[in-house]
């Protein structure tokens, strides 16, 4: 009898259980093993294993998917690594990279790869269907006309039957049919300019080995242009691409424009929104090779793929690549260790990078490629206003200046956004005078006002101090308090522009995957003229007669207790920029403010990244907060804060003398949404400028905390959190 760990979906420290078989199954194989008495999937991770238990009490596998390719050993690796990186049980990790129909205990239909059916010789010789079966006689013309060759997904649009009638036309020997895909008519392209080219040029010296590029490129540089430039030429080599996207990038425009582009490469595109049985088979396409290149959100970094040649990440700056929940996976930073593991060159993509992307440009790690102008000829930069509305009379959120650009805009025949930052901050205090705001001494960011307290609080820290009486910039007395504005921008919108069609875009309005296709659809029948929404729309989108963005309430996130607040508000206020005047007028950007010298406006108005990151790893380095050191939240959550904060509390003071010396580990504090679903939230940050020690570190506290369980308090581990 032969021993095999099996990666099984449980919560166990490594997820690995021992079950027995008469014969050695190859590692990678789906099973049926009993797990508490029922049928769970399993991947065999190892073979002939050493019994860690008496041989009589380990189970039998029940059923072995035979039929079914392996998962590679490269995939395992990714697992391994994944599960190891992130402390997250290695079964529970193995299964969040499968796709629903390999979680299931029954065996997968394989991809077949799709087959083009033509009328042949002999079949043109043959009298053609009678008009009166319609839709038989439709099939068959179809079947006529065709040089290459239809596929079945397309018979089968003209007749529901299409697979009974062609298979038995195929019978009669009247059709051919060809597994070759049909050759595509090249749309047409533009020749890269100068800047494209050089980065073209210096991606592809690196093919066949592992480097990192870092592409930045301001928005519409035609930095999609460039990876599709290597995308290409990496396809005709013969080896695969992962193409991966924030989750709402993944964009009708975009796959229009990739259909466009690669229109006969066999694609794969894997989202959250697929259907369970596509995704399953774009899954197996890709592992068994058939599929080229595989889009897709941050989940697709898990796919396997026998013989990848480049992956890209575009706008790799965006949240959405982290994963808040379960496995806390950062899909960039495992595509470049894949990038690594297969030797292949990765760029990542941004106008805006993430400042760890930019500090290992800066430091030689990625090398960096840049794109300066725009790649329309025509189209100008922006002009962006900082409004200062700390004195004025102010319409529901809207300046009277704001209102008046609207109504101008809206009578010229342009189209507006408004934009709302609607990222969560806690109440802070702020001199209105002076604008000065309070830091926290120990680290980047804010403090956070509790007012019962009467103190100020950092909440990355814990650090405390009283409420101060003045400020300590300008002697000013009169501290404000800011908090949250609800506003009612539709309405006061309506009232002011009265015959303007006003459309809210957030995350209930495009649920569905057809929404944005609807909303495209009004934006370019011009049906709408001014667009309401938060983060959503500055990603990634062509709105060719945008011309004007008016941005409400940006200061929450100077205020905000994440110190990246700032680095994301930059980040959306020059995409958002960006939207304003793509293609051949200038647009204009009004950004209201109270703090109108805080350098991140300074920044935006001069449309410099490079300003703007300058200043903010100068902010950052003497805390060393990342990219300078690394960091992991522990967290927990119980019915009161108190519980939660005292779990975690009680944990540090035992482990205080067994952390490594250059890991500082602070006191639990609240989480920035403090409650969720009736329960509250602490967590506690581990802070290190050494990756490792810092990893030993996470892994005494995943010890305690498995050793501590309370049945009141549910735990978890976020390494390189990104949200506070
Ligand atoms: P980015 O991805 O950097 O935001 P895109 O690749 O979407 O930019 O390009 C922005 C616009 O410029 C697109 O409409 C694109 O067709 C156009 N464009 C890009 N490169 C060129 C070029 N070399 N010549 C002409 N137009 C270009
Ligand atoms: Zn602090």
């Amino acid at each position: 009898m032969i021993y095999h760990h099996i990666a099984l979906n449980v919560p166990l420290s490594d997820g690995l259980l021992t079950y027995v078989h008469p014969e050695a199954l190859p590692v990678g194989r789906r099973v049926v093993v009993p797990f508490r008495n029922r049928p769970q999937v399993g991947v065999v991770w190892a073979a002939r294993v050493e019994p860690q238990i008496a041989a009589a009490k380990i189970l039998p596998i029940q059923e072995v998917f035979d039929g079914e390719p392996l998962l590679p050993p490269d995939w395992q690796a990714l697992l391994s690594f994944t599960a190891r990186y992130y402390h997250y049980p290695l079964g529970q990790a193995v299964f969040t990279a499968l796709p629903h129909g390999l979680k299931e205990p029954k065996a997968v239909a394989l991809p077949q790869p799709p087959l083009f059916y033509r009328l042949n010789a002999i079949g043109r010789q043959q009298p053609a269907p009678p008009a009166r079966f319609r839709k038989q006689a439709a099939l068959w013309a179809a079947l006529a006309e065709t040089a290459h060759g239809v596929d079945m997904a397309d018979l089968k649009r003209i007749h529901a039957q299409a697979e009974k009638t062609v298979a038995a036309w195929q019978q009669q020997g009247w059709t051919d049919c060809t597994a070759e895909i049909p050759p595509h008519a090249a749309a047409p392209r533009h020749t890269l300019n100068e800047e494209q080219q050089a980065a073209a040029a210096e991606i592809q010296t690196a093919f066949g080995r592992f480097q990192p590029f870092l592409l930045y490129g301001i928005t519409g540089s035609g930095k999609t242009e460039v990876y599709f430039d290597a995308v290409e030429k990496v396809l005709a080599s013969g080896k695969q691409v992962l193409f991966l996207l924030p989750e709402i990038n993944l964009t009708p425009q975009l796959l229009k424009r990739i259909g466009e582009r690669f229109g006969d490469v066999p694609l794969a595109v894997l989202h959250s929104q697929t259907a369970a049985g596509k995704r399953t088979q774009d899954y197996l396409r890709s592992l068994l090779g058939q599929a080229r290149l595989i889009i897709g959100t941050r989940l697709a970094v898990f796919t396997p793929l026998p013989d990848v040649g480049l992956i890209v990440v575009d706008e790799e700056h965006d949240t959405s690549f982290k994963q808040d929940n379960e496995l806390r996976y950062h899909a960039r930073d495992l595509a470049v260790w894949r990038a690594k593991q297969h030797n292949c060159p990765i760029v990542l993509g941004s106008a805006t990078p993430s400042l760890e992307s930019w500090h290992k440009a800066q430091s030689g790690t990625y090398r960096l490629l840049e794109l300066t102008r725009r790649g329309h000829a025509a189209a100008r930069l922006p002009v962006v206003e900082i409004l200062n509305v700390g004195r004025l009379k102010m319409d529901n959120g809207f300046s009277p200046q704001a209102l008046k650009l609207l109504q101008q805009n809206h009578q010229q025949g342009g189209m507006s956004l408004v934009y709302l930052n609607r990222r969560g901050f806690a109440p802070a205090l702020f001199c209105g005078d002076c604008g000065h705001t309070f830091g926290c001494p120990n680290c980047s960011a804010k403090m956070v006002l509790h007012q019962r307290a009467k103190q100020l609080r950092c909440h990355h820290c814990d650090y405390r101090q009283p409420v101060p009486y003045k400020c300590p910039d300008c002697g000013n007395q009169d501290l404000t308090a800011v908090g949250f504005g609800t506003q009612r921008v539709e309405e006061t919108l309506r009232l002011a522009v009265p015959n303007a069609k006003v459309v809210r875009v957030d995350r209930d309005s495009t649920a569905h995957k057809n929404d944005w296709a609807e909303l495209y659809r009004q934006i370019a029948g011009e049906e709408i003229d001014i667009l309401v929404g938060t983060q959503m729309l500055a990603k990634g989108h062509d709105f060719a007669r945008l011309n004007l963005v008016i941005v409400l309430n940006a200061d929450g996130s100077l205020y905000s207790s994440d110190f990246r607040a700032p680095e994301r508000l930059f980040a959306e206020l020059m995409q958002v920029s960006g939207r304003a005047g793509r293609a051949d007028s200038a647009g204009h950007v009004l950004i209201q403010t109270q703090l109108p010298d805080h350098p991140v406006f300074a920044a935006v108005k001069a449309q410099d990244y490079r300003r703007f990151a300058e200043q903010a790893l100068l902010e950052r380095q003497p805390f060393s907060m990342p990219p300078f050191g690394f960091q992991t939240a522990i967290r927990a959550d119980a019915p009161t804060f108190a519980e939660a904060a005292g779990f975690l509390n009680e944990i540090k003071a035992e482990l205080e003398l067994l952390l490594p010396e250059n890991v500082a580990c602070f006191g639990a504090v609240p989480m920035l949404m403090v409650r969720l679903a009736e329960r509250e939230r602490a967590q506690i940050f581990l802070e290190s400028p050494s990756r490792k020690d810092l990893h030993r570190a996470v892994s005494l506290w995943v010890q305690m905390l498995q050793q501590n369980r309370q049945p009141n308090i549910r735990w978890s581990v976020d390494v390189d959190v990104q949200e506070m």
